[in-house]
């Protein structure tokens, strides 16, 4: 891999290049817990396999990787994924987000001082801007752009010729892209939540890399607590960390985590105050619901694309909730959980 460790050791990252990644400090992202070959990727092994052939075939034929669209919530291994992507091709990485891609000039930007074979992934692509969707409509499909000079009757067009690159989107919501943006990608992967025993895996390598011994009882309560998700994961394996450092002397047991999580305000399924605030509210507020996912919102002063991309996919599948045409409405092991919540009394 040439470039792809820029991500985690450039010092001073062009802002367009790498606009929202965290910093190689930031602790959900810090080297090591990244798996950086796909060996150390776990679980989604369909995507993998599919990957990998995509992968071998490209560089049998020494050509550039087809575009690929990842689709899943948020923390499934999207950017992960993207960055093993070009390891593997060994072309150099480059990342940017869909919001931060407000003028078409900032594509342009980008896409002028491509590599050839360049693995670009765009977070979020579902939020593109319309006019900066337009313009990677060509350089997906033509590896061109066509930058316009002057206005009205003397307005001119200039294409300019892009090196191939491989276009990497990844989207929470593969249901708002535009049917044309959708079109222009030759490989379509799905992530999946983890099983706990998946992501006792992560846990067991995350602990070791952060050197601290995690018995196996305890990976298996902190993978059943994370909503299926490896990010929830390495964050509350921090959380456990820091309560046995100050609380037992660095000793992590079953129950310690049980007590640490207990203080994050994590039940027994991975919910936390949130998740039990969307499920109490259409349980009491609007008797069980279906109730609108926007008067949801309203009602609980947080925005609707947080309900939809991140609280209500694990509810779904779960089964605590379900959507139907007239909204959202609490299943009956979600009125079930209402009635015998899996934390007790102040944590609700
Ligand atoms: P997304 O882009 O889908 O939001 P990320 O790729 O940023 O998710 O993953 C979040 C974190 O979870 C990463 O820093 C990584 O440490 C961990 N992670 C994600 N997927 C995996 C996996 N399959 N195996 C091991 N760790 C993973």
């Amino acid at each position: 891999m040439r470039s792809t460790d820029t991500e985690w050791t450039d010092p001073a990252p062009s802002p367009l290049d790498m606009p929202d990644l965290p910093s190689p400090e930031s602790p959900a992202t810090a080297p090591g817990i990244r798996p950086r070959t796909f060996d150390e990727y776990v679980g989604q092994e369909a995507v993998i396999e599919g990957l990998r052939i995509s992968i071998e075939a490209a560089l049998k034929r020494g050509e550039c990787l087809d575009h690929i669209l990842l689709h899943g919530p948020p923390g499934l291994g999207k950017t992960t994924l993207s960055c093993l992507i070009a390891g593997a091709m060994d072309v150099p990485f480059l990342t940017t987000s869909g919001p931060v891609l407000e003028k078409g000039g900032d594509l342009v930007g980008i896409l002028s001082r491509i590599a050839p074979r360049t693995v670009l992934f765009i977070d979020e692509i579902h939020r593109l801007p319309r006019a900066v969707e337009e313009i990677l409509y060509g350089a997906m499909e033509d590896f061109a752009i066509d930058v316009i000079f002057d206005r009205g009757p003397s307005a001119r067009t200039f294409r300019h010729k892009l090196p191939p690159f491989t276009l990497v989107g990844a989207t929470t919501r593969a249901g708002l892209l535009s049917a044309p943006l959708r079109d222009r990608f030759g490989i379509f992967q799905d992530l999946d939540f983890y099983r706990p025993d998946e992501l006792v895996r992560i846990l067991l390598r995350s602990a070791g890399v952060l050197g601290f011994a995690l018995p196996d009882e305890a990976a298996l309560e902190i993978g059943c607590r994370s909503r299926g998700t490896p990010r929830i994961a390495n964050r509350l394996l921090r959380r456990v960390r820091d309560y046995a450092e100050v609380r037992a002397g660095g000793l992590v047991t079953r129950e310690l985590v049980i007590e640490a999580l207990r203080i994050e305000g994590i039940d027994d399924l991975g919910l936390n105050r949130v998740d039990r605030k969307v499920l109490t509210t259409i349980g009491t507020v609007y008797g069980g619901g279906p109730v609108g996912v926007e008067a949801l919102a309203a009602t609980l002063q947080i925005e609707v694309d947080t309900i939809i991309d991140v609280v209500e996919p694990f509810l779904l599948k779960e089964g605590l909730l379900a959507r139907t045409p007239a909204g959202r409405r609490l299943t009956e092991y979600g009125q079930k959980r209402l009635a015998f919540p899996g934390i007790s009394g102040d944590e609700l």
